[in-house]
């Protein structure tokens, strides 16, 4: 939200979205293991957090920009340097000319590829998610904005998206997918590993079309050492993948926007300008993606022993500690 505000979007966004307000750490079967008021986080923060749909966000970004900013439905190959400025080239054959390149182009970037050739592709974490938005189901949310749920192996979610919308996702181990039926047929991996879930979680996935459920491995890629070269640079998952344990995949992309907009006068030299950016956004999104780990590793131990002790520091983790965590990864440092 402060990127957003930042970006003078902020208002326009809050309207499409879900103020999280109240949260709860659940078990599979909905034993709750601990409360979680959100207005103190939001008091710190000087924001309020919120769930919001990518088309909604998306929409209302565009609104802001103006579909004559965007030329859609062209990928990009490559791109070649020629003196101060870059040359970027689309499968089409058109190549256009610019002052600088940003490549925001997802996990499998075909800009991150060509600055870092000997770099190997995203591999698999050992984690599958599933993922859904559940339409008119708000009543399963029993009062709370949303829920985590800590089970063996599984970790999963629900939070109110929009007014009636329920966004819900789900994080398994790569051997508990293989042991309930193997990745070509998601859905009845998910029936069966839901089967031990309590009814109002069930009841969301049962709410939530097929068009609007998703199933992928989650990638990871190791931090590169340096991002950009010349007036080229990277931004999101492109630079920075990270698993969404922590949810702040979109959101450090939204920061890294502010942070090069900021650099980005047009009348001086680009590159030192983006080695700085990408110094500053480099620090701030490894801390990011080293907290989406350890979330991970949390929310996928296995065995019953590891998993009553993981319920116990849920418990137990004093409420400052929680406080301190969340408004470290919720607010980016002046430099940024
Ligand atoms: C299960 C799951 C849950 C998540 N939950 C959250 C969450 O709660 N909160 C959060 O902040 N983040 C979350 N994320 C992370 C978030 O989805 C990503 O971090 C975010 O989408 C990254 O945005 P991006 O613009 O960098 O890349 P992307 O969203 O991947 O967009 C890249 C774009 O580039 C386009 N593209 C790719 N190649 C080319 C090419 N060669 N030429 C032209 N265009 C190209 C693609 O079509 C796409 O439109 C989650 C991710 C997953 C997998």
């Amino acid at each position: 939200m402060a990127a957003l505000r930042q970006l003078g979007v902020a208002d326009a966004v809050r309207d499409g979205g879900a103020v999280v307000r109240s949260g709860e750490m659940r078990r599979p079967d909905g034993t709750v293991l601990r409360r979680f008021d959100a207005a103190s986080a939001a008091r710190l923060l000087g924001e309020d957090a919120y769930c919001i749909l990518r088309p909604v966000l998306h929409g209302r970004l565009l609104d802001a920009v103006g579909i004559d900013a965007l030329r859609l439905g062209r990928a990009v190959t490559g791109f070649r340097r020629d003196g101060d400025e870059v040359v970027v080239e689309g499968e089409d054959g058109v190549a256009e000319r610019a002052r600088l390149l940003v490549g925001a182009d997802g996990v499998g970037s075909a800009i991150r590829r060509q600055l870092h050739p000997d770099e190997p592709p995203a591999r698999p974490s050992g984690l599958f998610a599933f993922r859904g938005v559940a339409q008119d189901a708000v009543e399963h949310l029993d009062g709370v904005s949303g829920a985590q749920y800590f089970g063996r192996g599984i970790e999963a979610g629900i939070a109110q998206a929009s007014a009636r919308a329920v966004y819900w996702y789900l994080s398994v181990r790569a051997d508990h997918v293989e042991r309930h039926g193997g990745a070509p047929d998601p859905l009845k991996v998910l029936r069966r590993v839901i089967a031990p879930f309590h009814a109002p979680f069930r009841a969301l996935i049962d709410a939530t079309e097929p068009e609007d459920l998703r199933f992928e491995p989650l990638l990871t890629r190791d931090p590169l050492p340096s991002w950009g070269d010349g007036p080229v640079t990277l931004l999101g998952d492109a630079a920075h993948p990270m698993l969404p344990h922590a949810g702040q995949g979109a959101a450090q992309a939204l920061e890294d926007a502010v942070a090069i907009g900021r650099r980005a006068p047009v009348d001086q030299p680009v590159s030192p300008r983006l080695r700085d950016y990408e110094r500053v956004r480099r620090a701030r999104t490894m801390t990011v993606a080293a907290v989406a780990r350890r979330n991970a590793r949390m929310g996928s131990v296995d065995g019953a022993l590891s998993c009553s002790a993981r319920d116990l520091v849920l418990r137990l983790i004093p409420q400052r500690v929680i406080l301190k965590a969340l408004v470290a990864m919720g607010k980016p440092s002046a430099a940024d």
